[in-house]
């Protein structure tokens, strides 16, 4: 049996049918993870506690009494915090933090059956776009060749990594503009950011709290919607939470809904390189094949989106970061007075992207220049929120590439912020505007690596951004071809 390339979805079907037991398939998980520890996807492995966890499903499983996930081991993002078991942003701060609780969505998912397989590797407090601001070393993307290493996109480069690798069969990522759709697009698997308040933020280790959504990354539509049945719901512990009915996202799935899709007037010019252009219309080809109607939209504050992003998301940090004070949290540099253990615990525990963001942070924040840009910027967020009300009068969903580009060397952006920040210009409108879109693979560059495309939906509809994402799975038919 294939273990290798199998979906959680037929792995479900396996073990149901007790063709494979729980605790072969984790054995197997883990021995591939350690196997492929070139590709530095995990930050820590839960290999004890995870065989220990599939016994007991397994026990489940021979009297009947499996939930949604029962056996199903995964990854995830090393920013979830698991009670008793190392969390740490991948950041130096928290190298030592094993926290107290256990946030909501993985939570959900052990209370579903899944188990932990290991924490997976991400760019420092999910800042970056490459997983090159990880204290624990980049992640490496599995699509790389012997000459060259390519990253993975970030932040949740490790799960995409992991995922595409055939690591871990399925994962969580976390998305705050952009990061659990761009690895998605440059790994050749499927990421889905649900819509803001969907999935509960309580646990998670904040960046921009009104920005940060989990999602999953897997290898099938299919997958990502079984996933986010589990992980989403309402939580008292998170004010932002939304309270509505339980979702059936896997069982709603259908691939032949007579959608509007809407394609951007502002998203398509001379600047995007061509061989996104040829996959763009392909899928609009395949989109009109099964009878959807094709609308061109008009999204006019695009070309704002990413400065208002990165005023509005570091804004957030540099308050959310305050917490790590050398006094409440993880690394301590002890010192003769306060002040100076601040400063000393805060220069060393944080890389240069967070100190980066912290210092626009607190630019914008300040007496001087709040209204010049964080007000500005806040202003800027409801026009975006407007155009994308307006665009949704006439269709049902968006489709737009994920990124400008297939996945880039290491080592090639990482002295260049604005380069690295231009990768999320076509995913952070979407993070402004709390909608949901998933990432999905269409094809490969020239360069023999893959490129996903991004279908945005209304508020709460992930119903039609998944019947969506099935029409460009089914008719790309994009084949895995890794390692
Ligand atoms: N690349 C973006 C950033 O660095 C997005 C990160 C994220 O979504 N967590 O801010």
């Amino acid at each position: 049996m294939d273990l290798k390339n199998i979906s959680l979805e037929e792995c479900l079907k396996l073990l149901k049918k007790k063709k494979i037991s729980s605790k072969e398939l984790t054995a197997f998980y883990l021995k591939e993870a350690e196997a492929n520890k070139d590709l530095n996807a995990y930050i820590s492995l839960n290999s004890d506690n995870a065989i220990k966890s599939a016994e007991e499903s397994d026990k489940r499983i021979s009297t009947n009494t499996s939930r949604p996930l029962e056996g199903i081991p995964i990854a995830i993002k090393d920013l979830f915090c698991t009670k008793d078991i190392s969390t740490t942003a991948a950041s130096k701060m928290l190298n030592d933090f094993k926290p107290t609780y256990e946030s909501t969505v993985t939570q959900n998912l052990w209370d579903a059956g899944a188990i932990l397989l290991g924490k997976t590797n991400l760019d420092e407090f999910a800042m970056g776009s490459s997983n090159e601001t990880s204290f624990f070393g980049a992640s490496i993307n599995p699509w790389s060749k012997d000459n060259k290493k390519y990253v993975p996109g970030g932040s949740s480069g490790g799960s995409a990594a992991a995922v595409s690798g055939n690591i871990a069969i399925a994962a969580t990522g976390t998305d705050t503009g952009g990061s659990i759709r761009q690895p998605a697009s440059y790994c050749g698997i499927v990421g889905l950011k649900p819509t803001y308040g969907r999935c509960s933020r309580w646990g998670i280790v904040s960046f921009a709290s009104s920005l940060d959504q989990a999602g999953p990354m897997t290898k099938t539509v299919n997958d990502a919607a079984l996933m986010l049945d589990v992980m989403a719901g309402y939580d008292k512990k998170d004010s932002t939470s939304a309270n509505l009915e339980k979702t059936n996202f896997y069982k709603n799935l259908k691939n032949n809904k007579k959608l509007r899709i809407g394609i951007p007037k502002q998203y398509k010019n001379d600047q995007l390189n061509d061989e996104i252009i040829k996959l763009w219309d392909l899928g609009i080809e395949y989109f009109k094949k099964n009878n959807c109607e094709i609308v061109e939209i008009d999204l006019p504050h695009t070309e704002y989106a990413l400065a208002t992003y990165y005023i509005i998301s570091s804004a957030e940090a540099s308050s959310n970061l305050a917490r790590y004070d050398g006094i409440r949290y993880g690394l301590r540099n002890n010192s003769e007075n306060i002040n100076d253990l601040y400063e000393q615990t805060r220069s060393d525990g944080f890389g240069e992207e967070v100190k980066r963001r912290i210092m626009i942070g607190t630019y914008v924040l300040s007496a001087g220049y709040y209204d010049a840009y964080y007000l500005k910027a806040q202003k800027v967020r409801s026009k975006i929120i407007n155009d994308f009300k307006k665009a949704f009068e006439k269709v049902d969903i968006i489709f737009t590439p994920t990124a400008p580009s297939d996945a880039f060397e290491e080592g090639s952006k990482i002295d260049d912020p604005i380069q690295m920040y231009l990768n999320d210009v076509f995913t952070v409108p979407v993070s402004l505007a709390g909608l949901p879109a998933i990432s999905i693979p269409m094809g490969l560059s020239s360069n023999d690596l893959p490129l996903g495309f991004q279908i945005i939906g209304k508020s709460f509809d992930e119903d039609s951004v998944l019947s969506a994402a099935k029409i460009i799975e089914e008719n790309a038919n994009f084949k895995k071809e890794v390692g």
